[in-house]
């Protein structure tokens, strides 16, 4: 892969907009890609491997609990440091901004906030380290944008809980350590269980043969007679709620990352546009090639303005799971529009592993599909603005 000249666009001066803080958190996330991640990313894609050895770094650079207090071992930072870290890691690739979404949002959130103390701290501080890496159960073979329809239950055994059902589709599953998994009990109710590797009747089998976030591992969550300890439930919520509420944070660095990924789209194309010389005049000269820039530009623009501005209202604990959900769609849907505008500028070499436009084209039709799909998220807007629900 060429190397990493990454020049991020601000055509709004929105650094302006960043505390000192946030602006050190995004570099030291940035100069830590550029070192660690994009030497070697392209090659792992197209081997279809998860770079594990990642992990560390990872943790080090805070992407593991960004906003986890310090007590829990998180970087205790805030909202907006957390979406410019997603933003810089997804700028690199989107596999692994989804292995450290999963971590902070999907596992270590839903720990710290409807877990309890013990639970809190014999799991944070390990996952905040790498030393344990989690997954997310949510999704089922038969139960997609449909959750709250899951088989996957447990039966209280008086000692033990015993959980049964399969889960699909989940980022990290077979190097996971630690998986916070959605269940029902015998009544009907979702909750949340910690299930550990090497509990017996626990499986993770991985997906082979995926176009798409080929650096992050995907697998089941196969459950056979698993003999849960009572002390894995978390206690602070049950229902439907509780998954979704670690989804809308997911979401929202979701929103800050797939951006990261329109940037390095841009970038590259800019880039290019200006030393690919055709018919005697470098390619950006043409109006056809402005036309694309310009109005990629523009998009990255807008959605900039939009994930601050969710950032602030996140901060400021405001933020919808509507908004969320728009900031959400947006800025996958730029992203997708950006890569495939980009590759078209690099002609052939767009096809090429040279680049990183294609790779991140294929890794956002997972980002469109997951945490929500397109469609769901256009009628979580519809929802919220008409008040009349067009999901049933
Ligand atoms: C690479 C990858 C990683 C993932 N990681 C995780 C993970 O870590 N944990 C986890 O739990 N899940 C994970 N998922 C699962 C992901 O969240 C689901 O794929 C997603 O929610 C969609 O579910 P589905 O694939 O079953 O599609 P379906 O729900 O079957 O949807 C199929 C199509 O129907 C449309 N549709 C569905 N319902 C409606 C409706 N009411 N109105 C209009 N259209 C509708 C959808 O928009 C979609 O276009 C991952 C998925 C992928 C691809």
């Amino acid at each position: 892969m060429a190397s990493d000249l990454f020049q991020s666009p601000d055509y709004y001066n929105l650094d302006e907009l960043l505390s000192e803080e946030h602006i050190l958190v995004r570099n030291a996330t940035r100069d830590w890609v550029k070192k660690s991640v994009s030497p070697i990313i392209e090659d792992y894609a197209q081997r279809a491997e998860f770079p594990k050895q990642l992990l560390s770094g990872l943790a080090e650079v805070g992407a593991f609990g960004p906003y986890i207090p310090e007590e829990y071992g998180g970087a205790g930072l805030d909202q907006i440091s957390y979406g410019l870290m997603m933003q810089e890691i997804e700028r690199g690739d989107s596999g692994v901004r989804s292995t450290c979404s999963v971590q902070s949002s999907l596992v270590m959130y839903p720990i710290y906030t409807y877990g309890n103390e013990e639970q809190r701290k014999k799991y944070l501080p390990k996952l905040a380290s790498g030393e344990f890496l989690g997954s997310f159960g949510l999704t089922e073979p038969n139960f997609g944008s449909n959750p709250g329809g899951m088989i996957t239950n447990f039966k209280d055994m008086g000692d033990h809980y015993l959980l049964n059902g399969a889960k699909m589709w989940i980022s990290n599953a077979p190097y996971c350590d630690v998986a916070v998994v959605w269940a029902k009990d015998e009544t009907g109710r979702i909750h949340g269980l910690i299930v550990e590797r090497g509990m017996e009747g626990f499986t993770t089998p991985e997906t082979h043969n995926k176009w798409s976030l080929r650096a992050s591992a995907t697998g089941e969550l196969v459950f056979d007679n698993v003999k849960v300890p009572k002390e894995n439930l978390l206690p602070n919520k049950s229902g439907l709620g509780a998954p979704l509420g670690c989804l809308d944070s997911a979401r929202y660095g979701i929103a800050w990352g797939a951006l990261g990924a329109a940037m390095d789209c841009y970038d590259t194309a800019l880039r290019y546009s200006k030393e690919r010389i055709q018919f005697g005049k470098p390619i950006g000269g043409f109006q056809l090639q402005q036309k694309k820039l310009a109005e990629m530009i523009t998009e990255i623009t807008k959605a900039q303005l939009m994930v601050w501005r969710l950032g602030v209202l996140k901060n400021e604990k405001k933020a919808t799971t509507a908004q969320i959900s728009m900031a959400k769609r947006n800025s996958v849907e730029i992203a997708l529009n950006i890569c495939r505008e980009a590759r078209q500028m690099l002609g052939g070499m767009g096809i090429t592993g040279e680049y990183s436009i294609m790779r991140h084209m294929m890794n956002l039709e997972s980002v469109v599909t997951y945490e929500g799909t397109h469609d769901i998220h256009l009628l979580i807007t519809g929802m919220d603005v008409t008040g009349l629900n067009a999901f049933k």
